[in-house]
């Protein structure tokens, strides 16, 4: 698509959550190139409004020039031996390239022998032309995608009870609930902008109650009417115990059940053994709370339940799923407005994905693998020979087969396995191990393109064109802003000049060799043919275009021929997508985690999300604004652990699971239950990390475990068992500062090279100096050994201690007996003298200086009065600095020490009063209002 050289508003969509918000994207020119100026929620758009939250609404900071030339993947790049640097190539030999060795490998060892790894990330065209590549032309069903992680669970729990995988609710069902239900999901900061929408909905309505199940204490939970904080993986037995007392007290919709189901004796008989008071000694909550729950659920005019990842993510995840829709079907809690099992998909286009097929174990349109006749009739549509019966090799099988040498080749599309997957030991080594490794990737420097063979650079969001579906089942059409970076493609696009190279070379899996499958020039082209594998299915699109698209904005399916508008609410008339149209209930058992914590490993870990960063943070880890929530990686601990270990703040620990160490400094968290500790997902090994004495450690899922579940494959990355230890470790650096925005993210990457000499390591970004131009950047290394002076060295080199900059001075103290050193970099100007770089190294007592010293250069305090007792080691500063603490409101960089005094001069006790006076003095929270749960728990805090 050619993109307009003027300044223009494009319509588009959110490249982040599964909410899947509408946005404006405003563009300017600058110095002849077209650049976004800003960006702002779609008032038109059905699921947002006009809203958009910290992530969304900082979408177009992400995509600044300066951002992208230092991380973005410019031009195709590839290696012709494991032990030689990439280079850049033209993108018609790196095709050729792709497709000679895939057609060598699968000449040699046959279909099976190659495997692709894809993205929910990916629009609903590209899956298309993958899923068609793989299972089509290659003829293997090994196309896994990242969605794998996040929601195969719920696809197979929508289809066991209702034989076809379809989100039964809408997103105006939050305004019509009487109770909304949310078990295994930190909604407020995985789906904000529903989260809002909550927040509005009982504001309106006073009475509607929210329940929350959660082992942590979140800040969804929060705002919960009643919290269960259930133990980890305990959800089937919870929901199995709500069950027995909706029997027992006759809360049950019976005539639903009789009429629409089918099932019910066995479940009956199942539930019978869990009684109140064996599921509140499983599951760890009161026998009260869990009968408030029954009752709250099963008595309401409309209960509607939102679920993510806490289900997902599990090895009984496809249990987890059916047995929460078992209490929407014995209530008759579902097809009706306000009501009913809703997952939320934690990914863009997940959904769209599903709707194609794109995973191993799907086929186009819903269509079902084991049947002979779907696979024809698909195999018939693409113009191939067949489509395989055999399911191909989900995420974790997949990686095990690289490992194992049976999978050769793999092409890696829009994710970072070797983050986001479970047992990171594995997946690093099976990278290592594989024959050839494609990664197609915006991005350059991942931890999975360090193992590219071939690295194709592809568009990104406000660079890409085609469609994406929501949680809600609403399709919304991503357009471009802006033209590719570099010589970046459309992922279809670089999908089908590899095709049509390798059809040639597999010519006998086309019916016509004559023709090619893949004579596609533009998204729309796919989409029509997506639309017509769709026909007659539940998720019929007929009726729908792109012109549809364009003219009346984001529509829900089904949407047939003839259809005015989509289907808000599936199963309004109790007929379900099985044979004989009743739902089923599942009676499955409730079962453990596959982990348990034991004498050795006594501490369960959980991951979750944080509010501003994004999975493994390719994107959001660019921008330095987005890391004042949460500045660091961390281990949140409990207080009575902490106690008990004798752990303060900041203390460096090793955690240790029976797959991997990670050294991490500990949060103390009061939001969680005792034995069990927290760590974000996000985390990865581009981020922190460490290697060298005890620890070998490449992020959070170094930890994580690979056990998956055995219906939906997908993996327990929720729970682990886990020990922890303190770290001890003698040796520290400490080295931050301010760098042109130009070179900063580029330093940061550099600084990745020292991570594996250091048994801990960790480099982040700070700051937001819009008006300098300038981003903060900062090391933290801590060694059980001494540190190589070759390393010190490399250190001050990258913090520009080895060189003298004009308008700046260096201060020094050092101590080589001690091996304690400080180097301070100050900027002077007619008005005033700040800091702008520092180095410290020592031991811990050495580095205590390092909290006040960052709290002046990033305050930019004047210093010109303090001389040399900026040397000084100590804790205490000296000049008094108020500690800021972490950013709250990130819209208006408004800190914790602001909300705190701005909470102490106002005289008032009513929240609603003092959120009032926060919002209007401090303006926090009143924009994406992503900050407004911490918000109303400070203030409630404070009153109390
Ligand atoms: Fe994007 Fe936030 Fe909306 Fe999710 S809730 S789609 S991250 S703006």
């Amino acid at each position: 698509m050619q993109i307009s050289s003027q300044p223009r508003t494009v319509k588009t969509t959110c490249c982040y959550c599964g909410v899947g918000c509408g946005m404006l994207v405003h563009t300017e020119t600058v110095a002849g190139r077209i650049e976004i100026k800003s960006v702002e929620g779609d008032p038109e758009h059905p699921a947002n409004f006009g809203r958009l939250c910290s992530k969304g609404s900082t979408l177009g900071l992400t995509a600044q020039s300066h951002i992208y030339a230092q991380t973005r993947a410019q031009a195709p790049e590839r290696r012709l031996t494991k032990d030689t640097p990439r280079e850049v190539v033209s993108w018609d030999e790196a095709s050729e390239h792709v497709a000679q060795r895939f057609a060598d490998i699968i000449e040699e060892h046959g279909p099976e022998s190659v495997g692709l790894y894809v993205s929910g990330q990916l629009l609903t065209e590209d899956y298309y032309i993958f899923n068609k590549l793989v299972k089509g032309l290659i003829g293997t069903n090994n196309i896994d995608t990242n969605s794998r992680l996040c929601m195969s669970s719920a696809v197979a729990g929508y289809k066991q009870s209702f034989g076809a995988d379809a989100p039964p609710c809408s997103y105006s069902d939050l305004e019509h609930a009487k109770v909304i239900f949310i078990t295994g999901s930190n909604t407020a900061f995985a789906h904000p902008i529903l989260f809002r929408r909550i927040e509005a909905a009982r504001e309106l309505n006073p009475e509607l109650k929210l329940i929350v199940v959660d082992p942590r204490h979140t800040e969804t939970a929060q705002m919960a009417d009643l919290f269960l904080q259930i133990l980890p993986g305990t959800d089937v037995a919870l929901y199995h115990g709500m069950l027995h007392l909706m029997l027992w007290e006759n809360w049950l919709d019976q005539q639903y059940i009789h009429a629409h189901t089918e099932g019910f004796s066995e479940l009956k008989n199942l539930v019978r053994d869990y009684t109140p008071k064996a599921v509140a000694e499983i599951c760890g909550i009161s026998e009260q709370d869990l009968h408030t729950a029954a009752k709250l659920f099963a008595t309401s005019a409309a209960t509607l339940s939102l679920y993510c990842q806490g289900l997902n993510q599990s090895t009984s995840g496809t249990d987890k799923n059916t047995a929460l829709i078992n209490l929407h079907l014995a209530t008759g809690q579902l097809g009706k407005a306000g009501a009913g099992p809703f997952s939320l998909t934690g990914q863009p286009n997940a959904m769209g994905g599903r709707e194609v097929g794109g995973l191993a174990n799907l086929l186009s349109g819903h269509r079902d693998l084991k049947n002979p006749v779907h696979r024809q009739e698909v195999a018939d549509f693409w113009g191939v020979t067949e489509v395989p019966s055999k399911p191909g090799l989900t995420a974790i099988p997949m990686f095990e087969a690289l490992r194992a040498g049976q999978l050769k080749a793999i092409w890696i599309v829009c994710t970072n396995p070797a983050q986001s997957l479970p047992d990171q030991t594995l997946v690093h080594a099976a990278l290592q191990h594989a024959e050839f490794v494609v990664v197609q990737d915006a991005y350059a420097h991942t931890a999975t393109t360090a193992y590219a063979d071939v690295l194709l650079p592809a568009t990104t969001w406000a660079e890409k064109d085609g469609t994406v579906t929501n949680s809600e089942r609403c399709i919304s059409r991503v357009r471009p802003a802006l033209a590719p970076f570099g010589q970046a493609r459309q992922d279809w696009e670089i999908a089908v000049a590899i095709a049509k190279r390798l059809e040639v070379k597999l010519a006998h899996r086309r019916q016509d060799a004559s023709t090619s499958l893949f004579e596609y020039t533009d998204p729309q082209t796919i989409w029509n043919d997506h639309r017509e594998l769709t026909r007659g299915r539940d998720l019929d699109i007929t009726g729908l275009s792109y012109a549809r698209l364009e003219a009346r904005g984001p529509t829900q399916w089904p949407y047939p021929i003839g259809a005015l508008k989509g289907r808000k609410r599936l199963y309004e008339d109790g007929v379900f997508q099985t044979p004989n149209g009743k739902a089923r209930f599942i009676a499955s058992p409730y079962r453990a985690t596959a982990e348990r914590t034991d004498a050795r490993y006594p501490i369960g870990l959980l991951t979750g999300r944080l509010r501003d960063q994004w999975h493994g943070m390719s994107r959001t880890g660019t921008l330095a604004r987005l890391f004042s929530h949460a500045p660091e990686a961390c281990i949140e601990v409990s207080t009575g652990d902490a106690q008990r270990l004798e752990l303060s703040d900041r203390e460096l620990v090793y955690v240790t699971s029976r797959r991997g160490v990670q050294v991490l400094p500990v949060q103390i968290s009061k939001g969680l239950r005792s034995s069990q500790a927290f760590i974000a997902m996000h985390w990865g090994g581009e981020f922190v990390s460490g290697q060298g004495g005890k620890a070998v450690g490449q992020g959070v899922n170094s930890l994580t475990i690979g056990a998956y579940d055995p219906i939906s494959e997908q993996p327990e990355l929720k729970f682990c068992a886990i020990k922890i230890s303190k770290a001890n470790l003698p040796w520290h650096l400490s080295a931050f500062g301010w760098f042109d925005d130009d070179t900063a993210l580029s330093l940061q990457i550099q600084l990745r090279a020292l991570f594996t000499k250091c048994t801990f390591s960790t480099a982040t970004l700070f700051g937001r100096d819009d008006a300098r131009h300038q981003t903060g950047v900062s090391l933290t290394l801590a060694n059980l050994e001494p540190f190589e002076p070759a390393l010190l060295e490399r250190v001050r080199e990258l913090f520009c201690f080895t060189q003298s900059t004009d308008g700046t001075s260096v201060m020094t103290y050092r101590d080589q007996r001690k091996s304690v050193e400080r180097l301070l970099a100050i900027e002077h100007s007619t008005e005033k003298k700040i800091l702008s770089r520092v180095m410290l190294t020592g031991s811990v007592v050495d580095l205590e200086a390092r909290i006040w010293l960052k709290q002046y250069l990033e305050t930019l305090t004047d210093i010109s009065a303090l001389g040399r007792k900026l040397l000084s080691p100590g804790k205490l500063a000296p000049q008094p600095i108020v500690p800021r603490g972490k950013i709250v409101c990130n819209c208006f960089d408004v800190s914790e020490q602001s909300i705190t005094q701005c909470l102490q001069q106002t005289a008032s006790s009513d929240p609603d009063d003092l959120l009032a006076v926060l919002q209007a003095k401090l303006d926090c929270g009143t924009n994406c209002g992503s900050c407004l749960p911490e918000l109303k728990n400070m203030v409630t805090s404070y009153v109390d």
